[in-house]
């Protein structure tokens, strides 16, 4: 055997012990009979990764056969990566802890002009003191991204950007990901799921589409960008075109058709409150956007059939508020008996979905590596290698 074949066997085998521990504390003799290993090499990797402070050993089980054990888990807080979202609105930067545990997250706004380089000079001010011992930074942007280059973002008004000499100055690896992509494969990373959309709904709308495992990118990396599905209204776009979808279902919209309505509310969160106190103007703004989203739902069924959707972005907040037309409206123009009844689910991280979804980029490449991560990833390029996302099972699958 030569010793690049060795090291690989070594990194999968811990790769599956990782796997297998993320879903709960196991014994030693468990991660025997579920990775196939002889209990002499579990013993002898499980060694490792305690060493590496990794593992953690609990309580001792005593089962009514066999041997009495130890349980092992992983160490909470043992490895982190720090996420961020430069969204329309503001930034949000956070810490996440291997096993999805939010560290901490700090939110700011910045000026409607502020650049690429202004905001990101402001990431890395923050990002700064919290960057030791990170795995990496992934950050996300409301666009279509292409290793390292961002193409279209219309609401943020960039485009064709280099990103990669913008990011000399970080000093961790840092990966930019299109925030719907992102929070799909965190959906999938943290619970497994072989066929998602993940819609991520603010000033924009997206959809990040996972379809038999894998991400849907097309051949520009504007697969799911459905916000600028061309629709029958004329309003215009920040995309420069007009009637597409997100000027029906973005949030901006759901405020002005609020105010049509002879509402009054200065932004979103007063409009929640007032629709959650049952304003009736609220209420029927709420309506008519969870009726809308229906529909759209409706369609995102024919075009990927996704088994479950999430809801992110700001939206997410307001899920409760909109669930009740939206269900309505899915069930009235589903095509399938099936999506009628489609799972739809707000986000657990609510608005933070996007920058977890950055951190996950590189804690699902730390799993990847088996923890061997001072052997990776590498540069590639000036590019880190993507990897795949483990099997598609995740913690609670
Ligand atoms: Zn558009």
């Amino acid at each position: 055997m030569r010793k690049g074949d060795a090291q690989e066997i070594r990194r999968l085998n811990r790769r599956a012990i990782l796997g297998h521990l993320r879903r709960g504390p196991l014994t030693r003799a468990d991660l025997s009979r579920l990775t196939g290993l002889a209990k002499s090499a579990v013993s002898r990797l499980v060694e490792e990764l305690l060493q590496e402070g990794l593992l953690e050993e609990g309580a001792a089980t005593s089962p009514p056969l066999g041997r009495p054990g130890t349980l092992l888990h992983l160490r909470p807080r043992a490895r982190f990566a720090l996420g961020a979202e430069l969204g329309v609105e503001g930034t949000v930067l956070l810490a996440l802890d291997w096993r999805g545990e939010v560290l901490w997250a700090r939110e700011w706004r910045h000026p409607p002009e502020a650049g690429p380089k202004e905001r990101l000079a402001r990431l890395l001010e923050e990002a700064l003191p919290q960057a030791k011992n990170a795995l990496g930074l992934g950050f996300t942007l409301p666009g279509v991204v292409v290793e390292g280059r961002l193409l279209l973002a219309p609401n943020l008004g960039w485009q064709e950007l280099d990103l990669n000499p913008l990011l000399g100055d970080f000093p961790l690896p840092v990966l930019a990901e299109n925030d719907a992509k992102a929070s799909a494969l965190s959906e999938v990373f943290f619970h497994g799921e072989a066929n998602l959309a993940y819609l991520v709904l603010s000033t924009g709308l997206g959809v990040g589409v996972v379809a038999e495992g894998r991400l849907l990118r097309g051949a520009n990396g504007a697969a799911g960008e459905v916000g600028h599905w061309l629709g029958e209204e004329a309003k215009p776009c920040a995309c420069g075109r007009r009637g597409c979808l997100e000027t029906a279902l973005g949030l901006g919209t759901l405020l002005e058709h609020h105010r049509a309505l002879g509402g009054k509310a200065k932004d979103l969160e007063e409009l929640m409150a007032q629709a959650a106190g049952g304003s009736p103007e609220a209420q029927k703004a709420m309506d008519h956007l969870g009726e809308a989203l229906g529909r759209f739902l409706a369609n995102l069924a024919v075009a990927y059939d996704p088994a479950r959707v999430v809801v992110g972005g700001k939206a997410a907040e307001l899920f409760p508020l909109l669930e009740g037309s939206l269900r309505r409206a899915l069930e009235a123009h589903a095509f399938l008996p099936a999506h009628r009844v489609l799972p739809v689910q707000p986000s657990a991280y609510g608005h933070l979905a996007p920058a977890v979804g950055g951190a996950s980029l590189f804690l699902a490449r730390f799993f990847e590596l088996g923890g061997l991560w001072a052997e990776g990833p590498r540069r590639n390029g000036g590019r880190y290698e993507e990897v795949a996302f483990g099997d598609g099972r995740g913690i609670g699958a």
